[in-house]
């Protein structure tokens, strides 16, 4: 089996994932620099319908996704790698919120599988399960204090975020080095200066004199200064 990063996901709406195609992310799957698999949990239930779920226990409203079509799912996509340790990510509004602290750690995980829940979630005995399995990880994660109605578009957004940090699939990786929240401070870490490109002049707007000037070492000072202010307006008034 490959050594290169491998990511599968298990929804009920594979086609939610057909994003995955497109640009980046279809990129990198094409030259072999991941795998994909997206994976349809009604092929791992048994009844006519293909119930994916059942009333909560002890009452309340909604309905919650079963485990056994579950356990199977997660179970079948794990043979897909031989990766040491699945790394398995539950995607729900009660997790720990994504960071790019958190995306650069999952780049070095060599098989990823996210849970997409739908409904009022997924049977907390799955979490459980495989937080036992001595050849699984689990993280539950949340992209935002926010209620989706499904895992699909938090899974989209955790692989964006961690696929463009492997090596080979952005072209210039210089572009990483100096991005939002990955600029490092004393105390924080940074966002990112304003850019500007061509032309100089726009609808009576000037790019700032020192962009042009040519002395490195001036733009270097005027991009921290910057990202130094944009940041510091973000943690005094989080909101805008
Ligand atoms: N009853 C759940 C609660 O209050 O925590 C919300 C369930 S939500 C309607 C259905 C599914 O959407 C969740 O199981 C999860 O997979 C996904 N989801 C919703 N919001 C999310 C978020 N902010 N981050 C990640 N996944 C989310």
């Amino acid at each position: 089996m490959s050594k290169v990063n491998r990511f599968d996901v298990i929804t009920i709406f594979p086609d939610y994932l057909a994003p995955l195609k497109l640009s980046l992310i279809g990129k990198a799957a094409e030259a072999g620099l991941i795998e994909i698999g997206v994976h349809d949990l009604r092929a791992q239930t048994t009844d006519v319908h293909g119930s994916v779920d059942d009333t909560p226990y002890g009452g309340g409203a909604g309905m919650v996704m079963s485990p056994e079509p579950w356990g199977k799912a997660i179970d079948l996509v794990a043979e897909l790698s031989d990766a040491p340790v699945h790394e398995l990510i539950v995607l729900t509004p009660a997790g720990e919120k994504l960071t790019q602290k958190i995306a650069e750690e999952l780049t070095k995980s060599r098989h990823l599988i996210f849970a997409c829940g739908r409904y009022e979630g997924i049977d907390a005995r799955v979490t459980a399960y495989y937080q036992s399995q001595p050849n699984f990880k689990v993280r539950e994660v949340s992209i935002g204090d926010y209620v989706l109605g499904g895992g699909e578009v938090a899974t989209l957004v955790i692989m964006e975020a961690i696929i463009r940090l492997i090596p080979g699939v952005i072209g210039n990786p210089l572009s990483l080095e100096e991005e939002s929240h990955s600029l490092e401070d004393e105390n924080s870490t940074l966002v990112e200066y304003p850019t500007y490109t061509k032309p100089a002049q726009w609808r009576g707007l000037n790019v700032p004199e020192v962009l042009l000037s040519g002395n490195h070492g001036a733009i270097a000072a005027f991009r921290r200064e910057q990202s130094q202010i944009r940041t510091t307006k973000l943690t005094r008034n989080p909101e805008k």
